[in-house]
This record gives C-alpha cells, structure tokens and sequence, in this order.
C-alpha cells in the first residue's frame, strides 16, 4: 500500500485555460495501472468554474462545502449543496462552480479512456453562467 500525507503533495492551481476564476487543485489519487482512476479535490473562489468539458467514462462530483452550481447545455444551471452527489455520464458537456456568494469545495472522481479523463471546449460565459436557478 502506499500512504499520501495530508500536504505532501502541493496544491496547485488550475489552468486558465480551462478555469474561469482560481480553483485550488488537491490530488486525491492517480491510481496506477490497471486501475484508471483520477480523484482530485477542488476548491473555487467565488465565481470561479470550470470551461465546458465532458468526460469520456463519466464523472462523479460529491459536495464537501460551499454553495456550488453545475450547468449542462440542455438546462439552467442547478444549485449544489455539501453532501450531494452528482453522477456525469459520459460525454456529456457540462461545467461546474462555485456561486457568486460561495466559495465551493468538491471531490472530483473520474476514470481515464486512453491516457484522458476529460475533454476541453470553450469558457463558460458570464451569460451562461448567471443563469438564475430555479
Ligand atoms: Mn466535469
């Protein structure tokens, strides 16, 4: 077995180019062959979120803080609360963020499909994003 430490692995921020905002990046696991999974935690500042992007095996999101949104392109984005559980499925364009009077925090569990676990596409626009939630 191997033990990762709290704080031994620093944390990072992540890619402009795929983050709108700054979200701190946490590794959970990268799990060696023949496992495939990809675990990180994230953290958004206020009004941070990801760009639109899909996941080619899915992606599971569980809510450890904060008030968070996640948006799909055929609906308003819906409201996130610590505690709930998103499943992604796969291919499914997607974003997901903190509020704009909310930090968010949430743990991110995917699996990769020939070396990737996830699929970049355009910013979310602030448009896009301020959609009201019903
Ligand atoms: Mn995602």
């Amino acid at each position: 077995m191997e033990l990762f430490p709290n704080a031994s692995r620093p944390s990072k921020v992540g890619d402009p180019n795929w983050f709108t905002g700054k979200v701190w990046q946490d590794p959970i696991l990268a799990a060696p062959a023949p496992s495939r999974n990809r675990s990180i935690r994230e953290r958004y500042e206020l009004g941070a979120r990801t760009a639109w992007h899909s996941h080619p095996l899915g992606q599971t999101v569980y809510i450890v803080a904060g008030i968070g949104l996640i948006g799909t392109r055929d609906a308003p984005p819906q409201i996130l609360r610590p505690g709930d559980t998103v499943w992604i499925p796969p291919g499914q364009e997607h974003w997901h963020g903190a509020t704009l009077g909310s930090t968010l925090d949430h743990i991110s569990i995917r699996e990769t499909e020939t070396g990737f676990a996830t699929t970049w596409m355009g910013h979310v626009s602030d448009e896009e994003y301020q959609i009201t939630p019903d």
